[in-house]
């Protein structure tokens, strides 16, 4: 059976910088291509670093690093368009205390240089390296990379594909594959720095570790990230086209004045939205429309390359997790090699076994989500607030998140400490 020495990772997102870390401490040869020519401080803005993310982080030793970039959040309120709670909890604060590890908020730069330092320090981090081509045969991978000013091929035993919702690997491999679902919801996406001081915005959404949500039209976000006082929110609004054509569509800077306008319109003025749009500086508002991929039930591997995150599973974002997912997916695949002693097919089908199911009820569940927080059904739409409003203040909805997102975590979170 074909065993694997040296790996070539496509694409230096979440996934491929967490999957290079760890297969690089389990002794691999390890090369990460990039195809940007050096990480872009505001990509991503902020997202929801979660306890099964953080604990997986732990595992191949950044535990220190993460809790330094983490903003805990403890509470979790829902406001009406007034800026009123409607209903809240504050079980979020217990995570800490059982799993040692909080909800937070995380700028996604932050992470990145936390995880591409080791991999930068050992000479293994190549940038502005665009893979067009890839070609296996028996004995290993021949990889192609075009960029303007150079162009070169790499030769490895294995290759993984963590480039993201548009990956090339994912062409490569399974020219089959139906492109990601636009659903027709857009969103706008904030970063307000220093929030302490920016008094003209509702101390309701600036309440410290706490995440706000409204959903009068779509869905309304705000949540701490960082650990120097930034603030992160989010409108998501029902559109017939996404913002641009552009391949990257999904982290576009924002420069559609008209259409944010038109989104802000729907809502009061006195709907704390308004506020977080003028406290933000452009330059920090991103714009993009929201997709998702088609579960693939044909495995995620074709003999010697294999796929990681969102480059097999995109989520859409409701419950926060597909960055996480991704970073579980680097954790589960680095384990299933050392335990195959580095022999592919097995590892890669155990990979797969393990993760399919686990991915595709995160995908689920998402989408279900999304699709009842946007529902313009009269009936559902009359039900909407009082079944969250119930489900959080019952503490049903952290229940479900926890048993769903944290019990099937594959590094195992204390088992007593998950909620039955
Ligand atoms: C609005 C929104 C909010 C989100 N919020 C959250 C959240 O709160 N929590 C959460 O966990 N997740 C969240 N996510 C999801 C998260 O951003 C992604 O799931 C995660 O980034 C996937 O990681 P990845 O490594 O698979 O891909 P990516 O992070 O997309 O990385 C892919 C990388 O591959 C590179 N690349 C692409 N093609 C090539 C090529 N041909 N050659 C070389 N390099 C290439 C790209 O430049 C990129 O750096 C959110 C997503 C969206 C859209």
């Amino acid at each position: 059976m074909a065993r694997a020495r040296s790996v070539a990772i496509i694409g230096g997102g979440i996934g491929g910088l967490t999957v290079a870390n760890a297969l690089k401490q389990i002794g691999m040869s390890v090369s990460l291509y990039e195809r940007a020519p050096y990480f872009i401080p505001t990509v991503g803005a902020a997202f929801g670093l979660q306890p099964n993310g953080q604990i997986s982080l732990a595992h191949i030793g950044f535990k220190d690093q993460i809790e330094k970039i983490v903003n805990p959040i403890h509470k979790w309120q829902v406001i009406n368009e007034n800026c009123e709670v409607v209903a809240k909890t504050d079980e979020l604060r217990e995570f800490g205390k059982r799993f040692g590890y909080f909800m937070g908020g995380a700028l996604r730069a932050e992470l990145v240089d936390v995880l591409k330092e080791p991999l930068e320090k050992s000479g293994i981090l190549y940038y502005s390296h665009n893979m067009t081509n890839i070609k296996q045969d028996k004995d290993g991978v021949t990889i192609s990379f075009d960029n303007e000013k150079q162009q070169k091929t790499v030769r490895v035993d294995m290759v993984i594909g963590a480039d993201g919702i548009r990956s090339t690997v994912v062409k490569q491999i399974f020219p089959q594959t139906a492109p990601p679902i636009y659903i027709k919801k857009n969103i706008f996406y904030g970063m307000i720095d220093n929030i302490d001081e920016q008094t003209s915005i509702n101390p309701i959404v600036r309440e410290k570790n706490t995440i706000t949500q409204n959903f009068d039209h779509g869905e309304f976000l705000t949540y701490p990230a960082g650990d120097k006082g930034q603030c992160m929110w989010a409108v998501l609004y029902s559109a017939d086209t996404p913002p641009s054509t552009n391949d990257d569509a999904e982290w576009t800077k924002m420069n559609n004045q008209h259409e944010l306008n038109q989104c802000l319109a729907k809502f009061r003025q006195s709907h704390p939205v308004h506020e977080c749009a003028a406290a933000t500086d452009k330059q920090r508002l991103l714009h993009f429309g929201l997709y998702y991929r088609q579960h693939r039930n044909d495995g995620w591997h074709r003999n010697r390359i294999c796929l990681l995150g969102d480059s097999c599973h995109a989520t859409l974002p409701y419950v926060g997790q597909g960055a996480n997912m991704a970073i579980e997916d680097a954790i589960s695949l680095a384990t299933c090699l050392e335990k195959n002693n580095f022999e592919m097919e097995p590892a890669f089908q155990e990979y797969y076994k393990k993760r399919f199911n686990r991915t595709k009820r995160v995908v689920n569940i998402s989408r279900y989500m999304g699709l009842f927080y946007h529902s313009e059904n009269p009936i559902i739409r009359s039900i909407k607030l009082p079944v969250i409003s119930w489900l959080i203040n019952s503490g049903m909805m952290l229940k479900s998140l926890e048993k769903e997102m944290y019990g099937n975590c594959p590094v195992p979170i204390e088992q007593k400490n998950i909620v039955k």
